[in-house]
């Protein structure tokens, strides 16, 4: 009945998910999940009720929007950063106070995780970072919501150019390692890192060891146990 169409639906709108470039949010985060991305290898696939709660923390996230409208602070919204060869993004708003500009992202949260967020998480600093990079604008805020209760906890990012060049650096070495088909090593923190917790390539990472290897001979490995299979 109804729950078969709309998990359906939410599969169905993941599965169109394919990676061909960049995005702002993957700055800083594991070189290896985004090699795999772009090579499309498959996945475990998140529960449509995890892929629903992303919906709901998107709304969430544009009642505070509109309420940055009323009060009539609001430059641009949804904002697109210039054309880039490397990386595309858009950042949730623009906004004026005390006649200066400020890049505005929001991040909404569960109550656990927001009671316990006493600073930036690195992964929203650099994502911050690379807008006010592009957009030439010196501070942001990241807003924090959370979604259970809406209490809100915000932090000022000042821009810090050295950081934007390690990233962007980071992302061109990547963007080699892709074109040139070496899946990149694990990161330092495997498997206790956060990312390889939530990670959906989580097996497929066990099985190609810790080290840089040849995406072609990888490949034949995991297409060769799937026939098994
Ligand atoms: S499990 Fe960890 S190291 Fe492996 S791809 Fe995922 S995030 Fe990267």
């Amino acid at each position: 009945m109804l729950k078969e169409l709309i998990d359906k639906f939410y599969l169905d709108k993941e599965k169109e998910k394919e990676q061909h470039h960049f995005y702002i949010t993957d700055a800083g985060k594991c070189p290896r999940a985004i090699f795999f991305k772009f090579k499309n290898v498959p996945r475990t696939k998140m529960a449509p009720e995890v892929l629903r709660m992303f919906d709901h923390g998107d709304y969430i996230q544009m009642q505070i929007l509109n309420s940055l409208f009323s009060l009539g602070i609001v430059r641009a919204a949804e904002v697109k950063i210039p054309p880039h060869e490397l990386i595309s993004g858009r950042a949730d708003a623009i906004v004026t106070l005390n006649n200066e500009l400020y890049v505005v992202d929001f991040k909404s949260m569960n109550s656990l995780v927001f009671r316990n967020l006493q600073e930036p998480k690195e992964e929203n600093v650099n994502q911050l970072q690379l807008y006010l990079h592009f957009f030439k604008i010196p501070k942001g805020i990241l807003l924090y919501i959370n979604k259970d209760t809406l209490e809100l906890k915000e932090f000022l990012i000042e821009y810090n150019p050295a950081l934007v060049e390690k990233l962007l650096k980071e992302l061109t070495e990547l963007k080699e390692k892709i074109d040139a088909n070496i899946i990149p090593a694990r990161i330092p923190g495997w498997p206790d890192d956060w990312q390889c917790q939530y990670c959906p390539f989580k097996e497929i990472c066990k099985m190609a060891g810790g080290k840089e290897i040849k995406w072609e001979i990888f490949k034949e490995k995991i297409e060769a146990l799937s026939k098994l299979a």
